[in-house]
């Protein structure tokens, strides 16, 4: 996998190693975007499409959201942040969940 975000293969949330999932950050329609720019990340089964997963609620999409777009400006800038997926998350409220830095 292709990431600008992440080095190692564990869950950004958890830490597990198991069974993970390659997630898009921006999905829908800036998918393939996601794919093009490696706003890629590994999962959980949980951390992905369970209850607490990015496809299910809506705070752990926002926190992987923002701390990717942070990530994303400080290489790239905000302009072509804006410019490629059109929303700034910099001020979303993430509350419940945070990212494990330096996996
Ligand atoms: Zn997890
Ligand atoms: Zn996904």
């Amino acid at each position: 996998m292709k990431s600008i975000l992440q080095k190692t293969k564990r869950c950004i949330l958890c830490g597990s190693v198991k069974d993970l999932e390659c997630h898009h950050v921006m999905f829908g329609p800036y998918r393939s975007v996601s794919e093009k720019e490696g706003l890629k990340v590994w999962l959980c089964p949980l951390h992905h499409r369970g209850n607490r997963g990015v496809h299910m609620n809506r705070m752990a999409d926002l926190t992987v959201k923002k701390w990717a777009e942070a990530k994303y400006v400080s290489a790239y800038g905000k302009e072509r942040w804006m410019e490629r997926f059109g929303k700034d998350y910099e001020g979303a409220e993430t509350s419940g969940f945070r990212v494990l830095e330096g996996l």
